[in-house]
């Protein structure tokens, strides 16, 4: 026993002399565009998934506390057994009608919504093919189920055609991809992978968390974004970014799919119901989305400002249009003292290092929010400029 702690103490050492180790800051406000530290520091916050910024937003807050008076703390329970309350019902059909799909079902995260779902449907004969950039939970949920693997490089139509012509005799397949990278903020390319899912008759998944509320005309995602809303047969994502940010995710899809999850899926069996808190304030923010064309807006041209911003500069950027802005250092702890020097200045971003990325690619991955003002983000363009002279990442 004491032999296994000593090796957990000198595995953690080694993390920290690579300079990997992760940090947490406390913050002591609501989550928001800006936000207090529990140090008494304030900062514009550049790393939260709070895209529509509703993750304080007072009808949220007021239909949480609603709930909480009328239904109560929490189930104590699964959904099955007792725990299932009108508003996980009346979430799975907003859900369902928002993103075009037959049915929704509730997890108690998109991480649990991930690994319930490839298991539950897939049998030893059946094949699943998953994009090399696809998020941890999709890799441990492709890793519990029995059917065999395939890989194609990110984002790389050939390659997964070539999987998909290897997976034939398998007797179905399925295609799984993020909607949208989360590391680098490329968006999937879903044109070219519904046509081949078509082609080759497999059933494609799209996990949209990085997109569901704020992508495509109405929101509802990257099908919508790419004009292909209908086309996408199963989608999962969460309620822990865009859609109020506080916890819970959903598959949604044709009505038997879901049904056999309520069946099987074991994070769904197994692991307490949503509190209905949680279920009321995100029906709140399909409301607000439902109407929140101007937010979007505000949301994609913060966007547009930081990265011409930042690409000005001279920051080396990930290219693209998502509000994911990842700022590429390479170093580790380079990327780790810009953090550091941005906190200092009052504008709150996170360095992201291995294994979260590819060895010497760290990066400073921030994100937009529609609650950032022109104002907020011009200062952090102004803080990163000075930053990135001061620590030679500029020339
Ligand atoms: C954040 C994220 C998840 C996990 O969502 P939780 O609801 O926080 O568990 C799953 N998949 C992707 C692509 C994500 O970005």
């Amino acid at each position: 026993m004491e032999g296994l702690v000593r090796a957990c103490a000198e595995a953690l050492e080694g993390i920290r002399a690579e300079g990997l180790l992760k940090g947490e800051r406390p913050i002591a406000s609501p989550q928001g565009a800006r936000v207090r530290l529990a140090d008494g520091r304030e900062a514009v916050n550049l790393c939260a998934n709070n895209y529509l910024g509703l993750a304080d937003h007072p009808d949220l807050v007021a239909a949480a506390h609603a709930a909480l008076d009328s239904h109560g703390l929490g189930m104590a329970s699964v959904r099955f057994i007792c725990g299932t309350s009108d508003l996980h019902r009346e979430l799975e059909r907003g859900l369902a009608g928002f993103l075009g799909a037959e049915d929704a079902i509730l997890f108690p995260s998109c991480f649990d919504a991930n690994t319930g779902l490839f298991e539950a449907v897939l049998g030893d004969e059946d094949a699943v093919v998953s994009d090399a950039l696809n998020h941890a939970s999709i890799i441990d949920g492709v890793r519990l189920c029995k059917a065999r693997r395939y890989r194609y490089a990110n984002n790389d139509a050939g390659e997964l055609e070539a999987r998909l012509k290897e997976a034939a005799d398998a007797k179905h397949r399925l295609v799984v991809t993020d909607g949208v990278f989360s590391m680098d903020g490329t968006v999937a390319d879903l044109p070219a992978i519904v046509a081949l899912c078509e082609a080759y008759d497999a059933l494609l998944v799209v996990d949209d968390s990085h997109a569901v509320g704020f992508m495509g005309p109405d929101g509802s995602g990257t099908p919508a974004h790419h004009g292909l809303k209908g086309r996408v047969p199963v989608t999962t994502g969460t309620f822990g970014k865009a859609l109020g940010g506080a916890a819970g995710g959903y598959v949604a899809g044709p009505g038997p799919i879901v049904g056999l999850l309520r069946q099987r899926a074991r994070p769904y069996l197994f692991s307490n119901a949503l509190p209905p808190a949680v279920a009321a304030a995100t029906l709140k923010a399909l409301d607000l989305v439902a109407a929140g064309a101007a937010a979007r807006e505000r949301l994609h041209a913060n966007a547009a400002r930081f990265r011409a911003g930042l690409e000005g500069a001279g920051f080396d950027l990930v290219p693209g249009s998502h509000p994911i802005v990842p700022v590429m250092v390479g170093d580790a702890a380079k990327a780790g003292a810009l953090a550091g020097a941005l906190m200092d200045k009052g504008v709150y971003v996170t360095a992201f290092s291995f294994p979260v990325v590819p060895k010497g690619r760290a990066r400073i991955r921030t994100q937009m929010s529609a609650a950032l003002t022109t104002d907020d983000l011009d200062r952090a363009i102004v803080a990163f400029e000075e930053a990135g002279r001061d620590l030679g990442i500029l020339g």
